[in-house]
């Protein structure tokens, strides 16, 4: 294997195969209610980028129940799981809601760690010193989007921070010992693979434990829909996207767990690129090329 992947590491962390399931809070995220922007980052769907979560009205053990019950059969018994909160901005709520939260979770017999994706501007300390708290009876991974290094690029997708935030955040959850995770999309409009790797190589330099790759994928309803449809800018080939991860990975130092090496959008509303979508091609190709 060309890199160290998210099954590998759980491996050698807990000793066993791990099963991410989704739990939904009810958050927004700043980007959407005002208080940073409105409309959202412009590849991002209504649901939040988390289109395969739970009902979040539901308490969530009753999530977790709901989840775990439903892969058990194929997990089998000997499986552990993580809950992963992901739609949203998870850390974008009162510190005491968190804290009930990250309870529930922790509490739950057949959880063996928890993932929290949010974003860098919304890890206040008191945020940060609750996440570490839970961090020493649970492990709790963070996973914050980055998408791009380039502060141009950045403004174009509406993402609403400054890069060096993200840096900075990424240092405190460090020094705190706790796992940190950088999110990358590359093909965003107008990014050279230069730019590309600048943003790979940022995530490095800001110390973090892992990365995750996706492509940029194009959903209906999304501002960059309008600009996919207005020909603004062109999705990246199978092949094309590949050689551009094949170049990522020579940059990730060894240890550094390589969560994912894209992802795939809910089909009914996926638009481009088409080949995302057949997930067991993009599998039989990965383990081709980089298993
Ligand atoms: S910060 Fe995350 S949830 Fe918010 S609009 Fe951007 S991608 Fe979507």
């Amino acid at each position: 294997m060309r890199y160290l992947s998210a099954n590998d590491h759980y491996r050698q962390r807990f000793g066993k195969k791990m099963y991410r399931v989704a739990i939904s809070l009810d958050v927004t995220c700043p980007n959407r209610d005002g208080s940073k922007g409105t409309g959202g980052c412009i590849f991002c769907s209504a649901g939040g980028s988390g289109e395969f979560a739970s009902d979040k009205s539901l308490p969530v053990r009753e999530q977790i129940d709901m989840a775990v019950a439903k892969v058990r059969s194929k997990a089998g018994a000997d499986a552990g799981y993580i809950a992963y909160l992901q739609s949203f901005t998870n850390t974008y709520c009162s510190v005491q809601y968190l804290d009930g939260v990250l309870n529930s979770i922790s509490s739950h017999p057949m959880i063996g760690a928890v993932i929290i994706g949010t974003r860098p501007d919304c890890l206040p300390d008191e945020m940060v010193s609750l996440i570490s708290d839970y961090n020493r009876k649970l492990p709790v991974y963070v996973e914050m989007g980055l998408q791009t290094s380039n502060d141009n690029t950045a403004r174009l997708i509406n993402r609403c921070y400054d890069t060096s935030v993200f840096g900075e955040a990424a240092g405190r959850l460090r020094c705190e010992g706790i796992n940190v995770t950088g999110h990358v999309i590359l093909g965003l409009p107008g990014e050279s693979v230069d730019d590309m790797m600048d943003s790979v190589r940022y995530v490095v330099d800001s110390g973090c434990d892992g990365i995750k790759f996706t492509c940029l994928y194009v959903l209906k309803g999304t501002k960059l829909y309008d600009m996919f449809i207005n020909k603004e800018f062109e999705v990246l080939g199978m092949e094309e996207y590949f050689d551009i991860v094949d170049r990522a990975l020579d940059i990730i130092p060894e240890g550094m767990v390589v969560y994912r090496l894209t992802g795939d959008g809910p089909k009914s509303i996926l638009a481009a690129p088409e080949w995302t979508a057949n997930k067991r091609a993009v599998i039989n190709y990965i383990n081709r090329r980089f298993g």
